[in-house]
């Protein structure tokens, strides 16, 4: 049975001069609308122990468009603005809710940032956006097809810390689930390996990212020698960014091809929750990035194997997987991390990553 889902196409793509200056100054439009509802909605939330609503909120953000001080608001598009309302307003459910944090402050230098657009404030025709308060459209990167016919009903822009501009557009997609396979796979997440599967199989981490964090330690290294404020610092800072952005991208490249991999040829992916064990203080780059690919990387596999039919099952992060037997379910007392290879007194000669997964897959089996 078809579904349809939503599915954002991201791609990068240029301003002219006119169009970066009002992109700028719609982000700079959005940060201030959003924190200062935020903080109104601290004020009310602490003193009085109140709940602002969004019409709350909505009807405060027109009141500040008439006062002399805040009038500049008016010359932006209001959509991007009644939009990160909405993104408060969601954040405040989830928190009373308990599914996340109290909303943060948008800071200029930390957050990302954006502006998003529903139906009424871009144009599309003929594969061509225009955005509102613009009167040409944005000179788009089409890197790949957008779905025939996709009509986008929200287009997000946003600009990253190297200065690379990208927009991305939310369309309903029809997808169907693949044919079912009899195939089911355990996944270990390792950091010598990204990935051993228990099939046997090995995947590394994507090529050129060795060379890639070279490239990355030796730009930190260079911006840590630049004094604080110079012109030099900042140049240092971007090029530290550039690469960055380079490494999530391929990244994310890589990882949407093996999650697809994943999901094609298997009707059962089992994982392992690591929420405790990225929580573990480890402050090398391998551990900050590995854990960054996990999290994508799951959550890839959730979508997917939602559209498609298919079924992830997350097991149990205490689950003892590198010393348990797959083969006949005895379970070692210590498993030094070093030792890479063990024979359990079965007779069973096993391959650590590739036991884990084994046992990985046998447990989530098991689970379902
Ligand atoms: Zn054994």
């Amino acid at each position: 049975m078809a579904q349809t889902v939503k599915r954002a196409y991201k791609y990068r793509f240029h301003p002219t001069p006119e169009q970066a200056e009002e992109l700028a100054r719609t982000f700079g439009c959005v940060r201030l609308v959003y924190n200062k509802a935020l903080e109104e909605r601290t004020r009310a939330y602490t003193l009085q122990g109140r709940r602002v609503s969004y019409v709350e909120s909505s009807a405060a953000l027109t009141a500040w468009k008439r006062t002399e001080e805040l009038a500049f608001l008016n010359e932006v598009s209001s959509v991007p603005l009644q939009q990160a309302l909405r993104h408060l307003q969601a954040g405040f459910a989830n928190f009373f809710a308990k599914r996340a944090k109290y909303p943060a402050f948008k800071s200029r230098k930390k957050s990302r940032p954006g502006a998003e657009y529903t139906r009424s404030a871009f144009r599309w025709r003929d594969g061509a956006l225009t955005l509102a308060k613009m009167d040409a459209p944005l000179d788009i990167v089409w890197s790949r097809p957008l779905p025939e016919g996709a009509e986008p009903s929200t287009v997000t822009v946003s600009k990253d810390t190297a200065g690379r501009w990208f927009v991305s557009l939310l369309v309903e997609e029809k997808v169907s689930p693949l044919p079912p396979v009899a195939a089911s796979v355990g996944i270990d997440a390792g950091l010598n390996h990204l990935l051993t599967l228990s099939t046997g199989e090995k995947i590394a981490n994507p090529r050129h990212e060795r060379r890639d964090r070279r490239k990355l330690a030796k730009a930190q290294r260079a911006l840590s020698r630049k004094a604080t404020g110079s012109a030099n610092r900042a140049r240092a800072k971007l090029k530290v960014a550039r690469v960055h952005a380079r490494i999530t991208d391929r990244r994310r490249d890589f990882l949407h091809k093996l999650t697809t991999r994943l999901v094609r040829e298997n009707q059962t992916v089992v994982i392992e929750d690591l929420t405790v064990r990225t929580m573990v203080k480890n402050h090398s780059l391998a551990r900050a990035i590995s854990d960054a690919s996990w999290r994508q990387m799951r959550s890839m596999l959730e979508y997917k194997a939602a559209w498609y039919g298919r079924e992830l099952v997350v097991i149990d992060r205490f689950f003892p997987s590198s010393k348990l037997c797959s083969a006949c379910g005895t379970v070692r007392d210590k498993t030094p991390l070093n030792v890479r290879e063990w024979t359990c007194a079965c007779g069973a000669a096993h391959d650590r990553d590739v036991n884990a997964a084994a046992n990985i897959l046998a447990a989530g089996l098991a689970e379902r």
